[in-house]
Order: structure tokens, then C-alpha cells, then sequence
């Protein structure tokens, strides 16, 4: 990892381990997970969660897994299992251990029997709508069910047989006795295994026709694998007693102790896994590695660099409450990153023809180019310079508007960066009356030096039209139009989505890009920050895709500039 980057900052988590460190608990060891459900892509949540599990790891010489909490056959698939591994490593660690919850079914089966012989564990018959019923609701309590009193033996040969595969899914459930009073309702009864006779796992195939329950599963695996600190967002903090009473009940290696931090939420975008699962089933990205998507595949494809993403994640560090981080928080951090790491090009998004008519129509001068303005050991390119070039349809208008005009106008001059300055006297246009191409002549003095008698203050960039190649350029922009996508009375996030999220042009890049991959990311000089498209670029077609712009262009709309 880059020396650039600061120290990881104390949380009130690392103030609890340093405290058990102190005391002597767990022998010394620091051991934490992180356990996503292979039903989707990585998102920006995740990042949180990552930084915070592994740089603990890290950082306290401990260990850290990576566990599938693999317990939903239908919605898993090894696609995902892939994707999530990459994207670990992407952001720069590495687990300790790889783990699959299902490694231990036959371990937490047997755990099952045993709170089924301590009456602790019994199979119920009830349906999903009886259930509901019997549970009670957060200001009435439940209902013991009328199967509660089963005895050991009769639990044992129903539990057996839900094994063996003899009944039909949502027939029975075996579910933990504890107490359907409790004003905490994970502790009425909870179910702990349901039966799902005709799923294929991605793991076990379809030796199980029974599949445990995540809270069941989640706090028995870490308790297998001696997770000292088991580390979730707030949303678990109601379940905390019942991990606590697994732990309590079973005879278990460990005793880890869950704690709950707050989840990241990020303007301008959505962190769930069903709303980012229906943006690519719903046709509305293309697909999970979308440049727009905040997964971890999406913003890798952007240009994102995973130290920027570190960066972002401990400057909003860990607190014990969920909070709404403001998109601008990200960006900067990428933007941060990429100024002092890119390399600096010149490409021209929407051309606009220039004839140097006073140019010698065979000459190709060289032009020196640092590669960035500030870090000369990043070196120097040589730019060709012709007598047709680019320039943007953004840097040309007939009359300048105004005094404070520093592009090229009709009878005025500009300088062409790394170049000349150019006079333009005549702007030749097409039927439509659009300027089609800019007749101009140079000033052969000027290069390096500043022309006689007058002040030229405008620069603008360039590319050779002889030698620059073309490439399409996609603008993207944030994927909603609204901090909070869905917020208010009746709206469907769906109705926040930014039309104008993707523009895509075609534009010439110099030369000196014509062999570029990913995930190389420049600055286009005056531009923004680009990167090669992983997926779609190639030397016979060259694709970018835009990371971000040079300046937060969101912070005007929304009033904060
Ligand atoms: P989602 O709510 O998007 O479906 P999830 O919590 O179901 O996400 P998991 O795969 O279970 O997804 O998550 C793995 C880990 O990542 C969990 O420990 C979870 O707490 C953490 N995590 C998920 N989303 C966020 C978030 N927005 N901020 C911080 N941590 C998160
Ligand atoms: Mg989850």
C-alpha cells in the first residue's frame, strides 16, 4: 500500500479491541470476517465493511476471512462468488482464510440435535400465515405455538426425517424455544431450518433438502471459526441476543461477541442489493460492472482507483449511527488520487477542423510534452503538430461573448498548448450555418516565448488530424438526479434516474494513446479524469470512459458552491 496513505483512525471498535487487548481476552488474538451472501455484486457498502474487517486485521496483526454466508440457494450463484473475490483483491486485501458458510452444515445439523435434546429446539407445523399469526406483533405478544410441547423424541424423528428429505418445502420448520413473549420478536421462537427439497447448491448440490436460517448460521460459523469481534451494520443490533443465545446454548469453540457499526448511505445512489439487482435486471444499466453502478466491479470500470476508495472509506470512518455521506465526500477523494497519478493527455471531445493555412502542408514538428505539470519524474511525450488539427467546438465562437473570453474567437488568436499561438480569420460554414472548419495562421515566433507587443491569455488544447485517433468517449454522469432516489410521498426511486447519466461522443485522442488498456486513467487536459473501457476498448476501437470530471459540476445545482 502507498506510504501516501494516513493511518487508519481509532473508532469506538478499535477502542473496544484495544480494551480486550489490555485485559488479556481471547488470548490476544484479533480475529473479524467478512461474510457477504453471494446473491449480488459488491457496492460501495461493502467497502465500508471491508476497510473496517481486514484493516482491523491488518492493523492489530490479526486475521480476517472471507466467509460466504451461502445459506439461499436460489439466489446464489458462483458468479457472484467470483465477482466478490476479485473485488476484495481490488481494493487491495487479502483473507486470511476462504470460507463457505455451507462447509459447516453437517456441524451446525448436529448443533441443531443437540438444542433438540436439551428442549431447546422443536419442529413446528404451523404455515407461514399461522406463523405471522402466532408471532405477535411489536406491542402484543406471541403465541406459543401448539407444537412447542413436542416431545425430545418426537422432535428428533421429525428433524431426522426433514433431513432425509420426506416432507415438502414450508411442511415444517424446526425452530429455537425461547420465549414468544419477549419483546424482542427475534427471540419468539425463531426459526432456525426450513426445507428447500428442490434447490441445487452451489456447493453442496442437493445433498441438504433442509437449509439453516442466516442468524443461526451467521453466529455458529463464527463461533467455528474463532471470530473474536464479529463486526455488523446497526440493523443487527436487535438480533445481538439471539447470537448471544446460541452462544449461550450451544457447546461452541468460542465465545465471539457481535458489535454493530452504521451502515454507509451515499447521496445521489442506492446501496442495496435488490434495488441494484433490479437496475440490471430491469434493463436500466448495463449490467453489474456498469460504469454508473456503485458495485465495486462499476466503479473499478469507471477508473476509480481502490486507494481513493480506501481513502474515502476512512475519512468517513466508523460511528455508531447510520448517516448519508454526500457523493461529493468520493469524488474528491478520486479526484485527489488521480491528479497526482495521471498522466496527463490531450483529447479533443467534439472536433472542430483548424487549417494552419501558413503551415507547410508536409511538416511535422515534434512538440515536448511534460506528462504532469507537477511530477516530472512521470516524464515527457512528443506531440505531433500539423497543419490540420482539432481543436473543440467548445473553444470557437464567432464573437467573443465578453472581455473575460479566453478562447478562440473570429479575428482573434489563442495559444495552442505544448505549441504556437493561432490567428483565426474565417470561420467556413456548411447549408445549416453550423462552423464546419476554422481557417487560421500561426505565429512561428511563439513557440515557448510570448508573442510580440500583445497578450495572448487563453490556451486551449489540440490534437493532430492526421495523427490523432479517433475514439468513442462516454460521458457518465451520476446514475439519479436526486440525492435521496425515491425520497418523498409515492416516488418510485426509479422516477430519479438521470436520463442524461450516459452521453456518448466521438472524439480524437493524440497519438500517443493509439496502444493504451485498462485500466490506465489520464487527465484530458481541461477535460476530466478517463479511463480505457475494460470491456469494450481495444487498438482497432478505442473506448473511455469519463471517471469524473475536473471540478464537482453538482455542487452549483444543489446550492453548495
Ligand atoms: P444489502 O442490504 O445491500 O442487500 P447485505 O447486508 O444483505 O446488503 P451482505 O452480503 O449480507 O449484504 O453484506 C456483507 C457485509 O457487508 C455485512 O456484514 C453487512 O453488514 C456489510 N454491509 C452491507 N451493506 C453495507 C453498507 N451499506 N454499509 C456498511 N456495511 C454494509
Ligand atoms: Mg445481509
Amino acid at each position: 500500500m502507498s506510504t501516501r496513505e494516513p493511518a487508519a483512525a481509532s473508532n469506538f471498535i478499535r477502542q473496544i479491541i484495544d480494551e480486550d487487548l489490555a485485559q488479556g481476552r481471547n488470548d490476544g488474538r484479533v480475529a473479524t470476517r467478512f461474510p457477504p451472501e453471494p446473491n449480488g455484486y459488491l457496492h460501495l457498502g461493502h467497502a465500508k465493511s471491508i476497510c473496517l474487517n481486514f484493516g482491523i486485521a491488518r492493523d492489530y496483526q490479526g486475521t480476517c476471512n472471507l466467509r460466504f454466508d451461502d445459506t439461499n440457494p436460489e439466489k446464489e450463484n458462483l458468479e457472484f462468488i467470483e465477482s466478490i473475490k476479485a473485488d476484495v483483491r481490488w481494493l487491495g486485501f487479502e483473507w486470511t482464510n476462504l470460507y463457505y458458510a455451507s462447509d459447516y452444515f453437517e456441524q451446525l445439523y448436529e448443533y441443531a440435535e443437540e438444542l433438540i435434546r436439551a428442549g431447546k429446539a422443536y419442529v413446528c407445523d404451523l404455515n407461514t400465515e399461522q406463523m405471522r399469526e402466532y408471532r405477535g406483533t411489536l406491542t402484543e405478544p406471541g403465541r406459543n405455538s401448539p407444537y412447542r410441547d413436542r416431545t425430545v423424541e418426537e422432535n428428533l424423528d421429525l428433524f431426522r426425517r426433514m433431513r432425509a428429505g420426506e416432507f415438502e418445502d414450508g411442511e415444517r420448520v424446526l425452530r429455537a424455544k425461547i420465549d414468544m413473549a419477549s419483546p424482542n420478536i427475534n427471540l419468539r421462537d425463531p426459526t432456525l431450518y426450513r426445507i428447500r427439497r428442490g434447490a441445487v447448491h452451489h456447493q453442496t448440490g442437493e445433498a441438504w433438502p433442509i437449509y439453516p436460517m442466516y442468524d443461526y448460521t451467521h453466529t455458529l460459523s463464527d463461533a467455528q471459526e474463532g471470530i473474536t469481534h464479529s463486526l455488523c451494520t446497526l440493523e443487527f443490533e436487535d438480533h445481538r441476543p439471539l447470537y448471544n443465545w446460541f452462544l449461550e446454548n450451544l457447546d461452541v469453540p468460542c465465545q465471539p461477541r457481535q458489535y454493530e457499526f452504521g451502515r454507509l448511505n451515499l447521496e445521489y445512489t442506492v446501496l442495496s442489493k435488490r434495488k441494484l439487482t433490479e437496475l440490471v435486471t430491469e434493463g436500466h444499466v448495463d449490467g453489474w460492472d456498469d460504469p454508473r453502478m456503485p458495485t465495486l466491479a462499476g466503479i473499478r470500470r469507471r477508473g476509480f482507483p481502490p486507494e481513493a476508495l480506501r481513502d474515502f472509506c476512512a475519512r468517513i470512518g466508523v460511528t455508531k449511527s447510520d448517516g448519508m455521506v454526500e457523493m461529493a465526500m468520493l469524488e474528491n477523494s478520486v479526484r485527489e488520487h488521480l491528479d497526482t497519478t495521471a498522466p496527463r493527455a490531450m483529447a479533443v471531445l467534439s472536433p472542430l477542423k483548424v487549417v494552419i493555412e501558413n503551415y507547410p502542408e508536409d511538416r511535422v514538428e515534434r512538440m515536448t510534452a511534460a506528462n504532469h505539470p507537477k511530477d516530472e519524474s512521470m516524464g515527457a511525450r512528443q506531440l505531433p503538430f500539423t497543419r490540420e488539427l482539432y481543436i473543440d467546438q467548445a473553444d470557437f465562437m464567432e464573437v467573443a461573448p465578453n472581455k473575460k473570453y479566453k478562447r478562440l474567437a473570429l479575428d482573434g488568436e489563442v495559444r495552442l498548448r505544448n505549441a504556437y499561438v493561432i490567428h483565426c480569420h474565417e470561420a467556413v460554414k456548411n447549408a445549416d450555418g453550423e462552423v464546419v472548419e476554422l481557417r487560421c495562421t500561426y505565429d512561428a515566433e511563439t513557440l515557448g516565448a510570448n508573442p510580440e507587443g500583445r497578450k495572448v491569455k487563453g490556451v486551449i488544447h489540440w490534437v493532430s488530424a492526421s495523427h490523432g485517433v479517433p475514439a468513442e468517449i462516454r460521458l457518465y454522469d451520476r446514475l439519479f438526479n436526486a440525492p435521496m432516489p425515491g425520497a418523498g410521498k409515492d416516488r418510485d426511486w426509479r422516477q430519479d434516474l438521470n436520463p442524461e447519466s450516459l452521453v456518448v461522443v466521438r472524439g480524437i485522442v493524440e497519438a500517443s494513446l493509439s496502444k493504451v488498456s485498462a485500466p490506465a486513467v489520464f487527465q484530458f487536459e481541461r477535460e476530466g479524469y478517463f479511463c480505457v473501457d475494460s470491456r469494450d476498448s481495444s487498438t482497432e476501437r478505442l473506448v473511455f470512459n469519463r471517471t469524473i470530471t475536473l471540478r464537482d459540476t453538482w455542487a452549483k445545482i444543489a446550492g453548495k458552491d
